[in-house]
């Protein structure tokens, strides 16, 4: 038994289609109390997943209200589980609201957002990814995010997480067996194979881990960053690849303050570019949170593009970039390239590494083809992204990356011979860790968190 629950599934608006969507124990029974011929007679039966047309009546009064199509899906097989009803009706914002007003005063109550998919989800229609499927779906915004979406909906992460699961389960049924009758003890052979399948399963965890950066340059795009000392062109090819000028362009060092974060789409994927306050050696005291920002947008972004400019020497504050970015995947950009060089390039090579540079006038907009085929390549690793499965959401990758060191325990409990009740705890956490993710042990406030993401009437 579970109370209806109702709303406008349709985002709100005129539109050629509206659809009100009710779902819960009495659906069907409110559906009767309200839907008619196309002629004003009532109705006795409803046929499950067939479209009906004719209309919408008020019962007291018998006005008619619209003329509508109505579907019953029949529990189990519908999106929630439960009985659900989809009047599609006429497109307006009153017409609509009124439908609705109508199902609530029949016993139904308005829908939490994300109520659809989660009782979806507590009624096994769907585990916990691919509700999180269904949300990424929704606000895809790129072919990439699509796929994403559609993979992890279609239950491909769901199934992969689920067979590393039953192998898990497999060696725990083992070890526990040994637990129960000791007598037996986990014999060597035993203790060997399941060493190596815990190995096996390590292993493809870790591969999955890896997806993580791909899978997650796909749902919310690529982060790049900007990073130069005041007055190398920074916000100038930031513009340029914009096309259009909304960050400050000053001949003055150390004028764009704060970070500045735009949106471009290169071929099929979302970059989030963000312009930073640059670095300087004497900062000013006002810079300092701009640098501090800067940094951690450096920390965060999956490249960096570290800006040089070919008309001024080389000084310490180019000195204090590259070591900045040391250790992480950076492109190296030559700007102004339409005035007289100054330094050769060669000069970089001690300083930074510099397999991958391009040359570019932000003034002249030269170059930026070159620009952002290398930004896309090194953005998409195209071998990875080759991958049928993938993680996209920290909350997989964090329960996976947890999954893992529990093995690294259970197996450094069974390598060295320690008794199964260790080995069985730190398995069991493993598979704990492997079960969030589909939800199967679950907190009620990460499930608030997740579906309270969701818009009303899905
Ligand atoms: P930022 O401080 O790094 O953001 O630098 P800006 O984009 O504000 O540019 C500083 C100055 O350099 C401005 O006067 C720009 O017009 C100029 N500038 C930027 N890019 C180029 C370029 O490719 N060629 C030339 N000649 N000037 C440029």
């Amino acid at each position: 038994m579970s109370d209806t629950i109702a709303a406008i599934a349709t985002p709100i608006g005129e539109g050629g289609v509206t659809i009100i969507r009710f779902s819960g124990t009495d659906s069907l029974s409110i559906a009767l109390k309200l839907f008619y011929t196309p002629s004003g007679k009532s109705i006795k039966k409803l046929y499950p997943n067939k479209a009906h047309f004719g209309s919408i009546y008020e019962p007291t009064t018998r006005k008619c209200v619209d003329e509508v199509v109505l579907t019953w899906f029949k529990n189990p097989k519908s999106y929630t589980g439960e009985d659900v009803v989809e009047i599609s009706a006429h497109g307006g914002t009153f017409v609509s609201s009124r439908i609705l007003g109508l199902v609530l005063d029949h016993g139904a109550r308005l829908a939490e957002p994300g109520e659809f998919t989660r009782r979806a989800f507590m009624n096994g229609r769907i585990d916990l990814s691919q509700a999180e499927a269904v949300a990424d779906l929704i606000s895809a915004a790129s072919d990439k995010a699509l796929q994403a979406a559609i993979m992890q909906l279609k239950g491909l992460l769901s199934q992969k997480i689920t067979r590393l699961y039953d192998r898990l389960l497999f060696v725990l049924g083992q070890v526990e067996a040994t637990i129960d009758f000791p007598e037996e003890g986990l014999d060597f052979q035993k203790r060997e194979a399941s060493i190596s399948e815990l190995k096996q399963v390590r292993e493809e965890i870790s591969d999955l881990i890896s997806t993580y950066k791909q899978g997650k340059i796909s749902r919310e795009g690529a982060s790049v960053a900007l990073l130069g000392k005041p007055n190398v062109g920074k916000s100038s090819l930031l513009n340029a690849l914009l096309q259009e000028d909304r960050a400050i362009v000053t001949p003055h060092p150390g004028t764009t303050r704060d970070t500045l974060e735009e949106k471009v789409r290169i071929k099929d994927t979302h970059i989030n570019i963000i312009d930073s306050a640059g670095l300087r050696k004497y900062p000013e005291i006002i810079e300092q949170e701009g640098i501090r920002r800067t940094r951690s947008a450096i920390e965060n972004a999956d490249l960096t593009l570290v800006i040089f400019d070919r008309s001024k020497p080389l000084d310490e504050n180019d000195d204090l970039i590259c070591k900045e970015v040391h250790d992480k995947s950076t492109l190296i950009i030559i700007n102004k390239c339409d005035l007289r060089e100054q330094w050769p390039v060669e000069n970089l090579k001690e300083k930074i590494k510099t397999d991958t540079l391009v040359f570019v006038s932000a003034k002249e907009q030269s170059g930026l083809d070159s620009l952002i085929d290398a930004i896309y390549n090194c953005v998409i690793n195209t071998e990875k992204s080759g991958e049928a499965v993938f993680i996209s959401r920290e909350r997989h990758r964090l329960n996976l990356v947890q999954a893992s060191s529990s093995l690294e325990k259970t197996l450094v409990s069974l390598e060295n011979q320690l008794s199964e009740e260790f080995v069985a705890i730190d398995l069991s956490i493993a598979m704990n860790h492997l079960a969030t993710i589909l939800g199967k042990v679950v907190e009620d406030e990460l499930l608030d968190q997740i579906f309270n993401s969701f818009c009303i009437g899905k």
